[in-house]
């Protein structure tokens, strides 16, 4: 589904991306975890083509992010972001925000957009919510709208850029079992999170990202129980 070939990314000087090599396949749910500013949120901007890779070759889904304008707009289709900061149109409401992408994008007529969109909040537990705007909604039904929103594009992988960084504590299970039940129907999902919970119970894969590069790749309960590197258990002394 995804395939880094000596991926290299720098901004200026600053070597942000140095030679990943990564491969994943469909259905892996792959966590990844690091510091702050080893490279994580630029390794997902790259996926779905936010951010122009400097090196080497990125394959989703059979198309290289390198390819023609097309090419693309077809992996944009394809790979479904969800951000820290919701990032919902604040001028419309649930059902509308989930609407858009497929009346946009997809071609669909608005009553097929409708039932697509009530499906979706549904499948989300936020049907009662439909009218509502996202000032009237907490941060954790804000945040599953926004999950509805990428999954209406019908992408074939999800791209979570720590979901639920910006929740209070007690806002943060909801978002989580949502990500939990998708990745249960197979979803191939990479996830930048802090969540060391969600990763062992819900990871196939875990990556330790390490200043650019990835330092551990392996089972997620493996590398929390037994880290294989100070860097690693030190870092998940933090985190925990
Ligand atoms: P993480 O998500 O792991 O915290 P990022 O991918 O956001 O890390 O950032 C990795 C490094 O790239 C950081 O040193 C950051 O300052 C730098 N960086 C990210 N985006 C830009 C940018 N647009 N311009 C310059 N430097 C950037
Ligand atoms: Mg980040």
């Amino acid at each position: 589904m995804v395939e880094f070939k000596s991926v290299t990314k720098s901004y200026g000087s600053v070597n942000v991306l140095r030679d990943i090599d990564l491969k994943i396949d469909a259905g892996e749910v792959v966590v990844v975890v690091g510091p702050s500013g080893s490279g994580k949120s630029t390794m997902l901007r790259c996926i779905n083509a936010l951010e122009k890779i400097s090196g080497g070759d990125l394959i989703v889904d059979g198309l290289s992010v390198k390819g023609k304008t097309s090419d693309i707009h077809q992996i944009r289709l394809e790979a479904g972001m969800v951000f820290q900061q919701f990032n919902l149109f604040p001028q419309m409401t649930a059902l509308e925000n989930v609407m858009f992408g497929p009346l946009q994008v997809r071609n669909a007529t608005r009553a097929e957009a409708r039932d697509l969109a009530l499906g979706l909040l549904a499948k989300v537990g936020l049907s009662e919510r439909a009218n509502h705007y996202p000032s009237e909604l907490s941060g954790g039904q804000q945040q599953r709208v926004a999950i509805a929103r990428a999954l209406a594009i019908k992408p074939k992988l999800m791209l979570f850029d720590e979901p639920t960084s910006a929740l209070d504590p007690e806002l943060r299970h909801e978002v989580l079992k949502v990500m939990q039940d998708l990745a249960a129907e197979g979803m191939t999902m990479i996830v930048v999170t802090h969540e060391i919970g969600f990763a062992r119970r819900v990871g196939t894969r875990l990556l330790f990202m390490d200043n650019g590069g990835i330092a551990h790749d392996g089972q997620p309960a493996e590398l929390i129980d037994s880290p294989p590197s100070a860097r690693l258990q030190d870092f998940l002394k933090h985190v925990a």
